[in-house]
């Protein structure tokens, strides 16, 4: 095997002068194959993914995601952005370019009286949450605390407050942006508004992103927990979980979960989080939920935003091997979910499971178009979620998921997430992007016409 080294795009070698000239401009680590820290700075959540970049800049700041964009830019090396690292794809990392990781990056500033708030562009979830807790307020963004706020809201953003305030990326002000020519830009609806449209919901596709500019709501406490009954009622569940959800306020979102329990029980579990002032609506709108038949176990309490935010940091932790496929459902059906529940069957990996979201309310507000995430219309996220670690159950895992995401076509609108996108399904994500791809591909021509950065969910220009 030929080692790695910083390659440009026609597989030639960079000069070493040329990367002892990029570090003096530079104030972040720059990791090259054979350094100490080298396999684990390509380290990203998913264990699948293995990849060999020639280089990771570990930026200390703007000036040096500048420097790196002039640098791959003049060099024609491929980058890669990682933020959080969580993307599935592993669209965080490359081979043979330059990652531009923005690891270092995760400082976040409260403005209590304007209720808005800026984090670096590789901050992560829990950052942001903590940091607005202190002044009991919290950014519509995820529901794992890993997550990096960067891949999550340029790709859409679904938590707990999506279905208030609606996603991640509607909750962008503004956004600093270092764009392939290596300049800096301001994007908000006043400044390069095109980039603004494109940067909220386009993925990493024209720029660095190097700090978000959130608008933040009133929230300290929230109840939350979980609801669990046997797998063997996840039939009736998801049919009573369809009514419950159906009339629910927005203050509530469950995501309903065919999963496992610690000791490997094969469980049906509801995962509700009432984000309204009024705790006692709260406990009657989750009541329900509760009845839908008898649970084995019911665990909803007042908590801090925060804590609700880290419950499922343990089930999703880094290391294990993960292959994720995603549909957007014209409706959750009594057919839909009696495939679903016929495909739980051959779900065999405890820690897997299969996740249904619903997504309506404010995520449904805004019309296509009014930026550049598309996927509004749908009330109801189904993602398949294989996770193992053994890399002989590989192919297993990846057929399981394959086949009951072909089996839940019929049912699919045909739009599918883009955060949660695999590494093979390139070929899915015009349809995330859907109507909007037209403009987003005017857009891109105008910020990277040469498609400098292409290691995402890519569009060409
Ligand atoms: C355990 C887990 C829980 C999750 N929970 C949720 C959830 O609740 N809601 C939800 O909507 N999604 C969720 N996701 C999906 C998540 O949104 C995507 O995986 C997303 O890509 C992660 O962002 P990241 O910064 O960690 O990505 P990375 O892997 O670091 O980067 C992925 C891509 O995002 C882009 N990107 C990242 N940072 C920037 C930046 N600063 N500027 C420009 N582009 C950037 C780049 O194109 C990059 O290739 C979850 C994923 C995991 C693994």
């Amino acid at each position: 095997m030929t080692a790695t080294v910083l390659k440009d795009r026609d597989g030639k070698a960079v000069p070493q002068d040329s990367i002892e000239e990029f570090r003096t401009q530079i104030r972040g680590a720059l990791i090259l194959p054979g350094d100490a820290e080298y396999d684990s700075a390509r380290s990203i959540w998913n264990a699948l993914i293995d990849k060999y970049p020639g280089a990771i800049l570990r930026c200390q700041g703007t000036g040096d995601v500048a420097a790196a964009a002039r640098f791959a830019f003049e060099n024609n090396i491929l980058v890669s952005i990682r933020g959080g690292g969580h993307n599935v794809g592993g669209r965080a990392v490359c081979d043979d370019g330059l990652v531009i990781d923005l690891s270092n990056m995760r400082a976040v500033h409260v403005d209590p009286d304007a209720q808005t708030v800026r984090a670096q562009g590789g901050a992560l979830l829990g950052d942001v949450d903590r940091e607005t807790h202190l002044h009991g307020l919290a950014v519509p963004l995820g529901i794992v605390s890993k997550t990096g706020i960067g891949g999550l809201t340029t790709g859409g953003g679904f938590g707990w407050l999506a279905r208030k305030y609606g996603p991640a990326c509607d909750n962008v002000i503004e956004a600093e942006v270092v764009t392939a020519d290596g300049s800096i830009r301001t994007a908000s609806a006043n400044n390069n508004p095109d980039l603004y449209w494109g940067i909220c919901g386009g993925s990493g596709n024209f720029g660095v992103v190097t700090s978000f500019l959130y608008k933040a709501y009133p929230l300290s406490t929230v109840l939350g927990g979980l609801i669990a009954f046997p797998r063997e009622a996840a039939s009736k569940v998801l049919r009573g979980y369809r009514e419950v959800m159906s009339r629910a306020p927005d203050e509530l979102t469950a995501y309903a979960a065919l999963l496992w329990g610690p000791d490997g029980t094969p469980l049906t579990a509801l995962v509700p989080c009432w984000i309204g002032d009024d705790k006692e609506a709260g406990h009657q709108a989750i009541k329900p939920l509760t009845e839908i038949c008898e649970p084995l176990v019911v665990d909803v309490q007042e908590m801090p935003f925060p804590a609700k935010q880290s419950m499922l940091d343990a089930a999703y932790g880094p290391g294990s091997r993960n292959y994720w496929k995603s549909a957007y459902l014209k409706a959750l059906t009594d057919e839909a979910i009696d495939m679903i529940v016929e495909h739980s069957e051959g779900m065999t990996i405890p820690g897997s499971g299969i996740l249904i979201e619903h997504c309506a309310g404010a995520a449904k507000s805004k019309a296509n178009g009014d930026n550049a995430f598309a996927q509004r219309g749908h009330d109801y996220l189904i993602a398949i979620l294989p996770l193992w670690t053994d890399p002989a159950d590989d192919a297993d895992q990846i057929a399981w998921a394959r086949k009951m995401h072909d089996a839940m076509a019929p049912f699919s609108t045909g739009g599918t997430y883009l955060n949660y996108l695999g590494a093979d399904e390139d070929s899915a994500i015009e349809m995330a992007f859907g109507e909007n791809l037209i403009q987003l591909k005017e857009v891109k021509r105008k910020y990277d016409p040469t498609n400098f950065f292409s290691a995402n969910a890519n569009i060409s220009p």
